[in-house]
């Protein structure tokens, strides 16, 4: 994967934030001074990303060749994929040739492309598993994450697309897209020559940072040539939309070589940019320990980063999107966000929720309305499992209505930046006060922070809210409140 996003355990007026027709005046409304360091020495700290809810550290032990049991009652959730009208695919492509040092994907480094080659033939089986669990629909979205999917060479890039296609409806088009993770270090310009013949669409680019010192000391060289080159490419292949991946709070980063970043990233002009936090966490990824952490920015210096960075790419025209994404104002990304259909999923916002994920490969998270399965993380143990039963689910969880009511609060607040009640109380058949009475309880510091205003009709997040979304979220998170929890979530800041 380009960055290190880290979920869990296994991925905004004066004070009334206004995604829907806002124009970056959100970001230039916060200044460094609205986040003291009290307020964040509060809120700075370990929680989880809510990619999914439940956050994926509280899925249960699940087989699909025996009774499912989880601890929240049993079902199998892929069977509602008999059911779905609109289908995206993930597919993990693990393998990588070096390692960046502040990687917290589940990856392999190696030069062997053997491993590479059996792994594929691992995950069309998993495909053939699904085969006769799935409706035939559409697929709305497939993506290729990792790891580095272009460690494949093109011919088994090839086989791959076209093997998933004898189980799945794949029509390349405009109206579907098609993304791919690349590093712009190894992609060879016949890699996207094949893409495109593949129906590929979308690339998605692991930037970080353009300063040599910080890439130096991340174990990742990549130059600005390299990436306009690929860039132009890209676009002159007809690729639609061009995403860049940064991340702030990397060792030796500090706010005048983020903007200098910043400033290289504006003139190469992607469409899209998602700006991550460093989640340094050496204690639970190996790779980190090769980072010095003295080096490591300070919580105050992290926020003067992301302050700054989002400064400078609303004053270039970006639309400041959700926690952590920026979009050209003519992408559709940002036309979803004025109408209250951005989305997120394992990938980040997106505007194409389709009726149920399948994820593919090894540590690959699925979901349907009924709930989540995750695959076996380590190659062994996902090779094995294909082998004896041709599918590698072991754990997941199946939603009960609790869980629907907050995963859609939890959606809107990170998506939205507001909850209206009303329809919180259509889906739980309770006056909102009192179905989320502890919820509030909670809330209440928070609202006294000015992260988050209540009104008779809705919750809205305020514009210093908006840099602590995880926190407000996390008031809503039942599990993390109740029950013992497993994981070590990366810091908000
Ligand atoms: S290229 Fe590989 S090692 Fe580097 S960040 Fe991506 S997944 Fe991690």
């Amino acid at each position: 994967m380009a960055s290190n996003r880290l979920d869990s355990a296994p991925s905004r007026s004066s004070d009334t934030p206004c995604i829907r027709g806002s124009s970056g005046s959100l970001a230039s409304g916060t200044a460094s001074e609205d986040l003291s360091p009290e307020l964040l020495a509060r809120y700075a700290g370990p929680c989880p990303r809510y990619t999914s809810y439940p956050t994926a550290d509280r899925f249960t032990p699940l087989h699909a060749d025996r009774e499912a049991r989880v601890a929240n009652g049993s079902g199998k959730p892929w069977e509602a994929l008999r059911d779905v009208s609109s289908l995206s695919l993930y597919v993990h492509i693990p393998f990588c040739r070096s390692l960046c040092y502040f990687c917290a994907c589940n990856k392999v480094i190696t030069q062997q492309y053997g491993l590479a080659s059996s792994y594929l033939e691992r995950v069309l089986a998993e495909a053939q598993w699904y085969r006769e669990r799935v409706a035939r629909v559409l697929v709305t979205q497939l993506h290729l994450g990792g790891g580095t999917p272009t460690y494949l060479n093109d011919g088994d890039l090839t086989r791959l697309v076209r093997g998933l296609g004898e189980v799945f409806d794949l029509r390349p088009g405009e109206d579907v897209e098609y993304s791919v993770e690349a590093d712009p270090r190894v992609l060879e310009l016949e890699t996207l020559d094949t893409l495109q013949t593949l129906g590929f669409n979308r690339l998605s680019m692991g930037i970080q940072d353009f300063n040599p010192e910080v890439q130096r000391a991340i174990n990742r060289i990549c130059t600005p040539q390299q990436v306009r080159t690929l860039t132009d490419a890209a676009r002159a292949r007809g690729f639609g939309s061009i995403s860049y991946d940064l991340i702030y709070g990397l060792p030796g980063q500090d706010v005048q070589s983020l903007e200098r970043t910043i400033d290289k990233v504006i003139e190469l002009a992607p469409d899209r940019i998602a700006l991550y936090h460093y989640a340094h966490l050496p204690h639970r990824f190996k790779a980190q320990r090769l980072i010095d952490s003295d080096l490591i920015p300070s919580p105050q210096a992290k926020i003067d980063m992301q302050l700054a960075a989002t400064q400078r790419l609303t004053n270039a025209g970006y639309r400041f999107l959700g926690m952590d994404h920026f979009s050209r104002p003519e992408d559709p990304l940002a036309a979803a966000a004025d109408d209250g259909r951005l989305a997120r999923n394992f990938q980040g916002y997106t505007l194409m929720p389709a009726d149920a994920l399948i994820g593919l490969g090894a540590s690959a998270i699925s979901y349907s309305r009924d709930g989540y399965w995750q695959n076996h993380h380590g190659q062994k143990e996902y090779a094995t499992a294909i082998a004896e039963r041709g599918e590698a689910i072991c754990r997941g969880w199946s939603l009960d209505d609790d869980d629907r009511a907050r995963q859609w609060l939890i959606m809107e607040l990170m998506c939205h930046l507001r909850v209206e009640k009303r329809a919180l109380e259509l889906r739980t058949n309770t006056p909102f006060r009192q179905y989320f009475a502890a919820d509030l309880a909670r809330l209440r510091p928070l609202i006294a922070d000015g992260l988050i205003r209540e009104s008779a009709q809705d919750l809205v997040v305020t514009e210093r809210g908006r840099w602590f979304l995880r926190n407000i979220a996390a008031a809503f998170d039942r599990h993390l409140h109740t029950g013992e929890s497993a994981a070590q979530y990366s810091r908000v800041l």
